[in-house]
């Protein structure tokens, strides 16, 4: 299909870009509202939303004062209320309002939930055509052709802010795509990448959630140590770029120095560097197609010193295959693996199973599921419900 998913849609009129974070009290969201507060000029928040941090919510909500703020958990209300009365700020609670959020006026969406909560909210904003800066990856990989048909029905704009996939955006010569060979994703291979199969046996979830080189979210952190998040972000990839499946490959490369790689016909490869700080990726998507001014630490290779890579190891990370399987299979195959996965990390981390065990529930679901053809969202939501059922059936079975 021919489409421009990077049309430019700069401000012509240089004043304040109005913007909406979705997800604002996460690891994208509080990057974001950072970088704003950088350079506060540039920026007028329309909406913010969160789902269970009300306080932070309300303290993001007065000090950058959006015309309205949303809060998932509809029991946190009065608590949202309360919290920014006196204040000229509309508030709501409930998915119904994350939806609303999403589709009031705002050149700019970052989409900042975890996982397919964010679907949504974040079809809702490229139907009326924003400009999405995009860190949900589960709603992609969930809803992939979907999601790129509205893309280009809408004529939205749709701007990687994953590190990784920032970073093809940045060297990809979109005007030349067949002479595009390869796209290499790189991994720092999470903090077990040592461990023998005894430790990781006996991982608990905080050591999961720390992870060596990047400071994010519980679930992003988990999937990052069982490799998930690359397998994740190998569909990711597939969706946002005109390559085929078997053009990407993933390379760990521990100090997480080179973003990624993009491999052309003439043997160069271009490489994206920086420091590890998702404000330099978020940054390029809210100035695209400029760049500003960060806060972020320089990259200092002298300092580094040395640069290392390896092939990942299959039998270790056997997400790696289950994601590229999902993704060769096509069809509810993807969302399935999404479902399944995003029900293991929330048992692991609510320590219902073992760290090992989040493969062995994914492995189980996709085993046992016959493909089929998901062609509307309903149908990708009723999918995704089902499958969460049947994975906690099994990650039950499993304590
Ligand atoms: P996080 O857990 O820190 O934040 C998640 C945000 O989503 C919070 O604002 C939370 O309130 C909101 N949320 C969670 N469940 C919700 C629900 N049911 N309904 C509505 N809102 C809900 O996660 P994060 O690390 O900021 O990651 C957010 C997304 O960005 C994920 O898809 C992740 O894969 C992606 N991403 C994150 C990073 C990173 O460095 N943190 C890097 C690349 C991609
Ligand atoms: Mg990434």
């Amino acid at each position: 299909m021919e489409m421009n998913i990077f049309e430019n849609k700069e401000n012509a009129n240089n004043g304040p870009r109005s913007i909406t974070i979705l997800g604002s009290t996460g690891s994208i969201g509080c990057s974001t509202l950072d970088l704003i507060k950088f350079t506060p000029k540039r920026f007028e928040v329309v909406a913010l939303t969160g789902n269970e941090n009300v306080n932070l919510l309300i303290k993001q909500a007065i000090a950058f004062k959006p015309k309205l703020a949303v809060i998932g958990n509809e029991k946190l209300f009065n608590e949202l209320k309360e919290g920014l009365s006196g204040t000229k700020i509309m508030v709501a609670a409930g998915k119904a309002a994350l939806v609303e959020a999403a589709e009031m006026g705002s050149e700019i969406v970052v989409a900042g939930i975890v996982g397919i909560a964010g679907l949504l909210p974040t079809i809702a904003a490229v139907k009326r055509g924003a400009i999405i800066a995009l860190a949900n990856k589960e709603c992609l990989v969930c809803s992939g052709t979907l999601f790129l048909n509205e893309v280009s029905r809408s004529g939205a704009t749709l701007l990687p802010i994953d590190s990784e996939h920032n970073a093809i955006f940045q060297v990809f010569d979109f005007n030349n795509s067949s002479s595009v060979d390869r796209l290499t994703l790189t991994a720092s291979g999470g903090p077990f990448i040592r461990s023998s199969r005894e430790e990781l046996l006996k991982v608990t979830p905080s050591q999961a959630v720390k992870h060596p080189n990047w400071d994010m979210g519980a679930k992003i952190s988990v999937d990052s140590a069982t490799m998930m998040n690359k397998g994740l972000e190998l569909i990711e990839a597939y969706y946002l770029f005109p390559v085929e499946e078997n053009q990407i490959d993933i390379l760990i490369h521990p100090q997480s120095v080179i973003h990624s790689m993009v491999s052309y016909n003439d043997g160069s490869v271009l490489a994206q560097m920086g420091t590890p700080d998702m404000r330099i990726p978020i940054s390029y998507a809210l100035a695209w197609p400029n760049r500003f001014r960060t806060p972020a630490e320089r990259l200092d290779l002298s300092e580094i010193g040395e640069l290392n890579f390896q092939k990942p190891n299959p039998k270790r990370f056997p997400a790696l295959a289950l994601a590229r399987d999902a993704l060769k299979m096509g069809g509810a195959m993807p969302t399935v693996l999404n479902a399944a996965n995003e029900v293991a990390v929330d048992c692991f981390l609510n320590e219902k199973i073992g760290f090992l065990d989040i493969m062995r529930v994914i492995e189980e679901v996709l085993d046992e599921t016959s493909n089929s053809t998901l062609h509307q969202l309903s149908e990708i939501s009723s999918c995704d419900y089902t499958i969460r059922k049947r994975a906690q059936e099994i990650a039950f079975e499993l304590t």
